[in-house]
C-alpha cells in the first residue's frame, strides 16, 4: 500500500516538474526578444534606409548643431544600463514636424521639429523617445507585424532594392501601436527622470502640439506615427518626480542652435 503511494507522489512530483519546466521555458520565451534580427543584417538594412532616405531629403552637417546633439545624447546615454547601438542622430531639412526612429540607432529628427521646440532639455526627451523605440526593438516589430516575420526576413536578407524600399517606407511611414507608443513614453520619461531632465517637458510638448494643431492633430507627421491620445498626454504630464529632483541644465543657447536652422 505504501508503495502505491510512493509511487503516486514521485508521478504528482514529476507532473509538477514538468509544468514548473514547461512554465519557465514559457517565461524565457516570452522575455526573449521575438523580433530579433542579427546585428548584420540590421546594419546592412539600416544603411539602405538612410541611402533611401537622402534620396528624398537632404540632411544638414553642421558642426555646430552635431555638437549640441552630441551633448544631448552624452547625457542620456550615460544615464541608459545598456546602450544597444553607436546612436546616430540626421537632422533632415523639412518643415514637417516629426522624428522618427529607423533600424541600427538611426534618428531622423527634422527642422520643423526642431522650430517647434522651446530649449535643449525638450529636443532630449524627444530624443529619449526615439531610443526608446530603438532600444526596444519597435521598428523591426512594426515591419514584422505588417508584412510578417517571414517574408521580411527574406527581403531583408533577399537585398531586393524594390521590396527594400517599401520596407523602408513601411518603417518611416506607418504607425507604432499603441503599446509601443506607452513603451516609448515610459522608456523616455524614466531615462529623462535618471539624466536630470524634468521628464514633464514631454507632456509639455504634447500639449503644445495639441493646441497648436487642435483642429487637424491628425496632419502632423510626428502624430501620424507616435500616435498621441489623453493618457499618454496625462500620464507625461502627471509623471512625478522625488522631491529632491532637480533640472540640471543642459546649457545650450536654444536661441542660437534654431538661428543655425536653415
Ligand atoms: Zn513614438
Amino acid at each position: 500500500m505504501s508503495g502505491k503511494i510512493w509511487k503516486e507522489l514521485l508521478i504528482l512530483l514529476a507532473i509538477f516538474g514538468l509544468i514548473w519546466i514547461a512554465f519557465s521555458y514559457y517565461n524565457y520565451e516570452i522575455d526573449a526578444n521575438p523580433f530579433a534580427i542579427k546585428a548584420e543584417t540590421e546594419q546592412e538594412m539600416a544603411d539602405f534606409m538612410n541611402e533611401y532616405m537622402l534620396q528624398d531629403f537632404e540632411t544638414i552637417n553642421q558642426a555646430p548643431l552635431d555638437s549640441v546633439l552630441g551633448v544631448i545624447m552624452t547625457r542620456l546615454t550615460t544615464h541608459m544600463d545598456t546602450v544597444s547601438y553607436d546612436y546616430q542622430i540626421h537632422v533632415i531639412r523639412d518643415s514637417q514636424i516629426n522624428a522618427f526612429t529607423s533600424l541600427n540607432g538611426n534618428i531622423y529628427i527634422f527642422t520643423g521639429l526642431i522650430e517647434e521646440l522651446g530649449s535643449a532639455e525638450e529636443l532630449a526627451v524627444i530624443l529619449a523617445h526615439e531610443i526608446g523605440h530603438a532600444e526596444q526593438k519597435h521598428v523591426i516589430e512594426k515591419i514584422a507585424k505588417t508584412i510578417g516575420m517571414e517574408a521580411f526576413f527574406s527581403i531583408a536578407t533577399g537585398g531586393d532594392a524594390v521590396l527594400m524600399s517599401e520596407l523602408t517606407k513601411l518603417g518611416i511611414s506607418t504607425a507604432f501601436d499603441r503599446k509601443n507608443e506607452e513603451a516609448a513614453d515610459d522608456f523616455a520619461l524614466e531615462l529623462a527622470k535618471k539624466s536630470k531632465i524634468n521628464p514633464r517637458r514631454l507632456g509639455q510638448f504634447f500639449i503644445r502640439l495639441k493646441r497648436k494643431n487642435s483642429t487637424a492633430l491628425d496632419d502632423l507627421e510626428f502624430i501620424r506615427t507616435h500616435p498621441l491620445d489623453s493618457d499618454r498626454i496625462q500620464k507625461s504630464s502627471d509623471y512625478k518626480t522625488p522631491n529632491s529632483f532637480k533640472e540640471k541644465p543642459l546649457n545650450i543657447d536654444w536661441d542660437q542652435v534654431q538661428q543655425m536652422l536653415p
